[in-house]
């Protein structure tokens, strides 16, 4: 594995010509050049793992949104797992932030009314598809107490991105 750093980023970069994972953390914005790297990246599958984006920008989405319509452009398929928060956020509002991308799983906020605890929690959209379609915040235990921990959000907010996969 491969991990290099972009500005406020850091890509770890494994697989092969075949199938390519890039796990990003760090902060997306205009420190940020991913297009630079479409070619040396590319594959056709590219499995976008992004649980450590902790915050982005405008102009860091927008560095973001030109990379994944670069590796579209180079016959990737996109799958996202672990998508942050932030990222499913950016996703709610523009679809395109996806690159046509299936998302396998993402993070939530999460509220356990039994010790308080406020977490994001991964939900993963194969296991629980039936309830996301529906709009239904899956039932997650807490890990902290194993009580059972509730969506701290408005679920159609949250889910809304999911409904044109
Ligand atoms: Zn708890």
């Amino acid at each position: 594995m491969a991990t290099t750093n972009h500005g406020n980023l850091t890509v770890s970069a494994s697989g092969d010509a075949g199938e390519r994972r890039l796990a990003l953390a760090g902060r997306l914005d205009e420190s940020v050049a991913l297009v630079a790297h479409v070619a040396a990246w590319a594959a056709p599958v590219v499995v976008l793992e992004t649980a450590g984006i902790q915050a982005i920008n405008s102009l860091g989405i927008r560095e973001w949104m030109h990379f994944v319509a670069g590796l579209n452009g180079r016959g990737a398929r996109l799958v996202h797992e672990k998508c942050s928060e932030v990222l499913v956020e950016q996703m709610c509002y523009i679809p395109a932030v996806r690159g046509g991308g299936a998302v396998r799983s993402f993070h939530a906020p999460y509220y356990c009314p039994r010790c308080d605890l406020e977490a994001p929690a991964l939900i993963d959209v194969e296991i629980h598809g039936e309830a996301l379609r529906a709009m239904e915040a899956p039932g997650l235990p807490c890990p902290q107490c194993k009580g059972p921990m509730t969506l701290a959000d408005v679920p159609e907010r949250i889910f809304a991105f999911l409904v044109e996969q």
